[in-house]
């Protein structure tokens, strides 16, 4: 019996999975995401739920949408990648035509309340869910509860800056970051950050796959790489340490399936945390790529379960 369904709205494609009463996913559907107008955007996005309520054999089904970026709860217009969606309100117009509730929620949240309830950080009280692909972002979950703020931002740790010591001692360049501040932990931890990494030690491009085999193989170059990437890591969990302090971090993303990544950072740690501190716990996240409906059928679900609460 279905439960719950997530749509992950992505650049290219729009994903939606229904979910059984155990989390296991019943079906799948992917179709391309509209890149001709916002009009039919809303509308593959409305096909969408209509599928997953068919699919569930229910209206009342609850559903979620993960999108990339974040909306504002005071105006409800949204700042995300997908050109078509910034600017407008997404939430309000799905809601107006299709006449019943859509949760929204941002996909790296969605990330994080997925590994955070059922997946690798399950049994931690605390979660932060840190992603590091193509850029950096994150989530944090408490007892089960997104901390996502006004604008769904909480947790965008990328965007805050290395810290200018760290810069100092490895010798790097404070780098203007696709947010338009300069020197954030996305210009040298996100996937083209390593590979900046190696460009600055070698003076040769490599991706980080070349980089990370490399190093494996004892490569001394690509090993200062990967210790350098592992410092400026750290860095970012003494950052997460002295704001939410969590119980785990639990990594995501492109990077995340890099060999041990996750003995790496915690390698890493040691000095660089407040002083007599116990560590995060740093594991690797057990959902892979359907992280992102998972997470958005589960905020649905937590939302309706507030809508259903006597007041
Ligand atoms: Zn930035």
């Amino acid at each position: 019996m279905v439960r719950a369904g997530g749509i992950d709205l992505g650049g290219t494609k729009i994903e939606a999975t229904a979910f059984d009463s155990d989390w296991a996913v019943v079906e799948t559907k992917r179709i391309p995401t509209p890149q001709d107008s916002y009009e039919n955007l809303v509308d593959a996005l409305c096909e969408m739920v209509v599928w997953l309520e068919e699919t569930a054999g229910s209206k009342g089904l609850p559903v979620g949408v993960g999108i990339p970026g974040f909306h504002s709860k005071r105006t409800g217009k949204f700042l995300t990648a997908n050109l078509l969606a910034s600017g407008r309100t997404v939430h309000q117009d799905l809601i107006d035509k299709l006449g019943r509730a859509v949760a929204f929620e941002n996909d790296c949240n969605c990330f994080a309340l997925s590994e955070a309830m059922l997946g690798a950080g399950r049994s931690y009280a605390s979660v932060f869910g840190l992603i590091i692909g193509t850029g950096v972002g994150g989530g944090y979950c408490s007892n089960g509860t997104l901390i996502s703020g006004l604008n769904g931002a909480a947790g965008e740790y990328g965007h805050l800056g290395i810290p200018y010591m760290t810069m100092k001692e490895l010798g790097l360049d404070g780098i203007q970051c696709g947010c338009s501040r300069t020197g954030c932990f996305e210009t040298y931890l996100a996937g083209p950050g390593m590979r900046r990494l190696a460009k600055h030690v070698t003076g040769k491009d490599a991706d980080a796959k070349t980089i990370t085999t490399a190093a494996a193989a004892g490569d001394p170059q690509m090993q200062e790489v990967m210790r350098m990437w592992a410092r400026i890591a750290a860095e970012l969990v003494a950052a997460l340490q002295c704001t939410v302090d969590p119980d785990c971090i639990v990594l995501g993303g492109g990077l995340s399936k890099i060999p041990n990544i996750d003995r790496l950072i915690a390698q890493a740690l040691p000095g660089h945390l407040l002083d007599q501190t116990e560590p995060p716990e740093i594991r690797v996240a057990e959902y892979g790529d359907s992280s992102g409906t998972r997470g958005a059928a589960l905020a649905a679900v937590q939302n309706y379960q507030i809508l259903e609460e006597p007041s």
